[in-house]
């Protein structure tokens, strides 16, 4: 193993493509902050009971994918596999939710890790922007969400991602429904740990992707058959609305999750550029996740996007975010006076907000030309000795390579005008 190799499932962002993540990240967050959202951080780990309790403990993200460990003074905590126990947490924490100020809406974005079997678009560490409104049960808040999504996809121009919807019932119908499902694979062909699976968490069963097992899943019972009136009208509410705001989805009713906190709404945004790891996005209603964690009735609804699979699905429809240079004008002296002199300049054209850059190292003409031009500067300023005796600096346009004199002490209003 090389010394510099990330260790397995990871990998760096780097410039300039790290400037993608950045821009992304940015027009997830966007249509959020728009409509409420509060933006939250909380730790990069929590204590493990958290998730235990919170995410599941039948759940492959607990049992298998989590980065558990016992710190020196003998804590018990794990990196936090995903987003929205924690700032379930942090919310109850801080007593947001008696602000009488509810839903609470907040947003995020972070790292989380999964001890996966890495391959594309799974990762041992990701990226996810996230958002969770927190003590409302309205059918329009689901349906806010998914718009927010929505939009925020498009905005990035991505055209071939669907939004599969489900509802998963409640307290009152999922009971009913589950113990019908469990009726209905106790007779099958099935392996040990699916069986087990069975008596644990019966509908992660209908997720499994296995052929063998999809085959004799035909005719199981569906969720949507055994729904609660009110299930069925709030599910008919969020599809209304999304209908009314012209977002398109398609209903399924197998789509079940990898996390046991969901109720009702239930969501997926899938990419059909991506191949097996097809889901970019993910969410749903969640109202009995804080009593779960020890908290009071808060029944509430939130996603994850992520962000390195958005980046692919970008790359997937040739997709090229236009981002601005990061540098407008690029310093380049000859000699140690220009040196001294321009070094100045630099610092006053970024006090003044220009994003300036300076060729350090003593380079020669040549190469500090080249880095200019790297740099996707439009300008450049260049001063040698003669130029200083004679007050000016050269302005040159690096893309006609035009060269004008200006004045030294008028330097930042002429880049100014350069730059439009
Ligand atoms: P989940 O909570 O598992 O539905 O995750 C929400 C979103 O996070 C998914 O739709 C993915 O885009 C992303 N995600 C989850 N796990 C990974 C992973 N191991 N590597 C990369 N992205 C992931």
């Amino acid at each position: 193993m090389s010394t510099f190799q990330a260790p397995k499932g990871t990998y760096d962002l780097i410039p300039p493509n790290s400037a993608t993540y950045l821009a992304v990240r940015e027009a997830i967050s966007v249509p959020l902050r728009n409509s409420g959202y509060g933006y939250i951080e909380t730790p990069g780990f929590e204590n493990v009971e958290l998730f235990a309790r919170g995410v599941g403990e039948s759940t492959d993200i607990v049992t298998k994918e989590m980065y558990a460990f016992e710190t020196k003074g003998g804590d018990k905590l794990a990196l936090r596999p995903e987003g929205t126990a924690s700032v379930l947490r942090a919310a109850l924490e801080a007593n947001l939710h008696k602000g009488g100020n509810l839903p609470v809406k907040l947003w995020y974005s972070g790292s989380y890790y999964r001890y996966e079997r890495p391959q594309k678009g799974r990762y041992r560490h990701f990226s996810q922007v996230g958002a969770e409104a927190i003590g409302a049960e309205d059918p329009a808040l689901d349906a806010e969400l998914i718009i927010l999504a929505h939009q925020a996809y498009r905005s990035l121009g991505l055209r071939d991602f669907r939004i599969l919807l489900n509802s998963l019932g409640d307290k009152e119908c999922r009971p009913v429904y589950r113990a019908a499902l469990q009726d209905f694979l106790r007779g099958l062909q099935l392996d040990e740990d699916t069986r087990r699976r069975i008596e644990i968490n019966p509908l992660r069963v209908l997720d499994d992707k296995r052929e063998a097992v999809q085959e004799q899943l035909i005719g199981a019972p569906m969720l949507r058959d055994y729904l609660c009136e009110a299930c069925k009208t709030y599910h008919e509410q969020v599809r209304e609305l999304l209908t009314a705001a012209g977002v398109a989805f398609e209903d399924d009713p197998k789509l079940v999750r990898g996390l046991d906190y969901y109720t009702r709404t239930t969501f997926e945004f899938v990419h059909d550029g991506l191949g097996s790891q097809s889901a970019v996005g993910g969410g749903g209603r969640y109202d009995g996740l804080s009593e779960m964690i020890g908290g009071p009735v808060l029944p509430s609804v939130g996603w994850a996007l992520g962000v390195d699979r958005t980046v692919l699905a970008l790359e997937a429809e040739g997709i090229t975010l236009d981002i601005p240079a990061a540098t407008a004008v690029y310093a380049v002296p000859l000699g140690e006076e220009a040196r001294r002199v321009l070094f100045g300049k630099v610092t006053e054209l970024r006090r003044a907000g220009v994003a300036t850059d300076f060729a350090y190292g003593g380079k020669g003409l040549k190469n500090a030309m080249k880095s200019a031009n790297r740099s996707g500067a439009r300008l450049a300023l260049v001063a040698g000795e003669r130029d200083l005796a004679e007050g000016v600096v050269q302005l040159k346009d690096l893309a006609s390579g035009e060269q004008t004199p200006i004045a030294l002490d008028a330097v930042v209003d002429e880049v100014r005008r350069a730059l439009g």
